[in-house]
């Protein structure tokens, strides 16, 4: 019999370690020092998401073990209590969590206890896909030719027998704790539906329809073009083979060449996700530092007022302040959003990225650290294949081209409701007092956008000496 220990795998199908044995009892351990790095939106989503997976062994027959304390002594103990061949686990590939595993591994080697870790959280495993030199690659476009073409596996099925952990261990208590019990508040946004099943209606939900359209409408965040699929990813409710092979039958049922374009492209936002990972693998300090090296140090300013509007959307940039408080309301933003809000932090109020990544570290319902930290530093100029410092988006321009009527800013501004889309997209420009009259409880802008973006570019400029 297997121990499988759950991580950022909650799911029964398509779970490799898991399927490694025939009889398995699987457990979930909440250890304090990882409960350190995480937030209510994330912790909320995970408890339910272990909710829906006890659910799913129960059905089996079996039942999953939750325990509180550190896996370094709860592991060994009970796998000692069922006499288990072995411990089995899905690899993680943070720093932290490398050091974590290592820890285990250690402690089972002491208890004289078999331990294997398996590859499952990607279709291609870091290290397998790289330059002819077997580097990794640092540039996106060449990792995802190799990536697209690689074959992937099947998904994996679920093991044949569930155990349930009272005819191993004995009693067991086995309720989930609340977020109170774990020393977290209610997360302050709406967290979505969590579980296999709730990942898997959204997958099937997509594939049907909006995948066809996904290259067109991604972009525009009003539209909800996108799958919501990130939490379930980073929490691995679906696994990402099946995720692949409904990818892969959408392309099959395209009924255009365009059609089969679009799906390609949603497949290369899963590339974007592995390809993250791959680079956070080989540099477990991108999460601390500059992927990119400049030859002197970026002079970022200190601006804790700034840092205050814009964390409560009110910079006086209606797109930028529709993003910040998406982000409070539903613990996520559209991809879009996203680049526009972090390039303002870093380009427009020349604040260091890493206050950004740690905002929404606490904020994000979907926080991974390969993506998140991708995505800051591409936005920063500092990542590996970044923006170019010197391409700076407007968020007046950005706000006008993909919000075009203001229906996504109108959303998450109400003070903005009355105004029409023409005048918000020029509300840097407007007289004060039109402002005031045009909607009088909303700012006007904190900066001006022309000013910043030059100090922006002398900020970068002075960096590479
Ligand atoms: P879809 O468009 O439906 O994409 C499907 C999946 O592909 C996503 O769920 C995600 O797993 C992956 N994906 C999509 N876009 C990207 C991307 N640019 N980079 C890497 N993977 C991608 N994504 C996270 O999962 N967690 C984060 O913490 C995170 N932080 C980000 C921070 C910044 C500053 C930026 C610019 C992007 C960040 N992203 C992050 C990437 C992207 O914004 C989200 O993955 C996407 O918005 C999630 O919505 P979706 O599931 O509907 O995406």
């Amino acid at each position: 019999m297997h121990l499988h220990w759950h991580r950022r795998d909650l799911r029964v199908e398509d779970n490799r370690a898991l399927s490694m044995g025939d009889t398995v009892l699987p457990v979930f351990v909440f250890d304090d020092e990882v409960l350190a790095h995480a937030a209510p939106p994330r912790v909320s989503f995970m408890c339910s998401a272990l909710e829906s997976l006890r659910e799913s062994y129960r059905e089996r027959g079996g039942d999953l073990l939750i325990v509180r304390g550190d896996p370094r002594e709860e592991l060994p103990r009970i796998a000692e209590a069922c006499d288990a061949d072995a411990v089995v686990w899905n690899r993680d590939y943070s720093g932290l969590a490398k050091a974590r595993d290592a820890d285990v591994r250690d402690a089972l080697d002491v208890a004289e206890i078999d331990h294997r870790a398996f590859h499952d959280a990607l279709l291609h495993t870091p290290g397998s896909i790289t330059t002819n030199e077997g580097e990794y690659y640092s540039v996106y476009t060449y990792f995802w030719k190799k990536w697209r073409d690689r074959d992937k596996d099947a998904p994996f099925d679920a093991p044949d027998e569930i155990v349930s952990p009272e005819e191993v261990v004995g009693e067991v208590d086995g309720a989930i704790p609340s977020l109170a019990d774990l020393g977290f508040e209610d997360p302050e946004g709406n967290i979505p539906p969590a579980g296999t099943e709730a990942a898997r209606d959204l997958a099937a939900k997509f594939c049907e329809r909006d995948v066809y359209r996904y290259d067109d409408a991604r972009d525009y965040p009003a539209r909800e073009s996108t799958s919501r699929l990130s939490p379930h990813l980073k929490f691995g409710t679906i696994g990402v083979r099946e995720l692949w092979e409904t990818t892969v039958e959408a392309k099959n049922d395209a009924e255009s060449a365009n059609d089969a374009d679009s799906v390609e492209e949603f497949q290369g936002q899963l590339a974007w996700r592995e390809f993250y990972m791959h680079v956070l693998d080989d540099n477990p300090d991108v999460v601390v530092e500059n992927f990119k090296d400049y030859q002197y140090d970026i002079a970022w300013r200190d601006d804790p007022d700034g840092v205050r509007a814009w964390k409560n959307g009110k910079t006086g940039y209606p797109i930028v302040d529709a993003g910040m408080r998406q982000l409070r309301e539903e613990a996520w933003v559209h991809n879009r959003v996203r680049m526009i809000v972090a390039s303002f932090l870093t380009k427009d109020l020349l604040v260091d990225w890493r206050e950004g990544y740690d905002w929404y570290r606490q904020k994000l319902v979907d926080h991974d650290t390969a993506n998140d930290n991708g995505g800051w530093q591409w936005a920063a100029s500092t990542g590996t294949d970044a923006q170019p410092y010197f391409r700076i988006f407007n968020p007046m321009t950005q706000g006008e081209r993909f919000d075009s009527d203001a229906t996504y800013i109108k959303r998450f501004v109400p003070e903005l409701e009355d105004v029409p889309p023409k005048k918000i997209h020029e509300w840097n420009e407007l007289d004060p007092d039109e402002r005031e009259a045009l909607a009088p409880d909303y700012p006007g802008p904190i900066v001006d956008h022309g000013e910043r973006r030059e100090m922006a570019i002398t900020m970068f400029e002075n960096a590479r000496g």
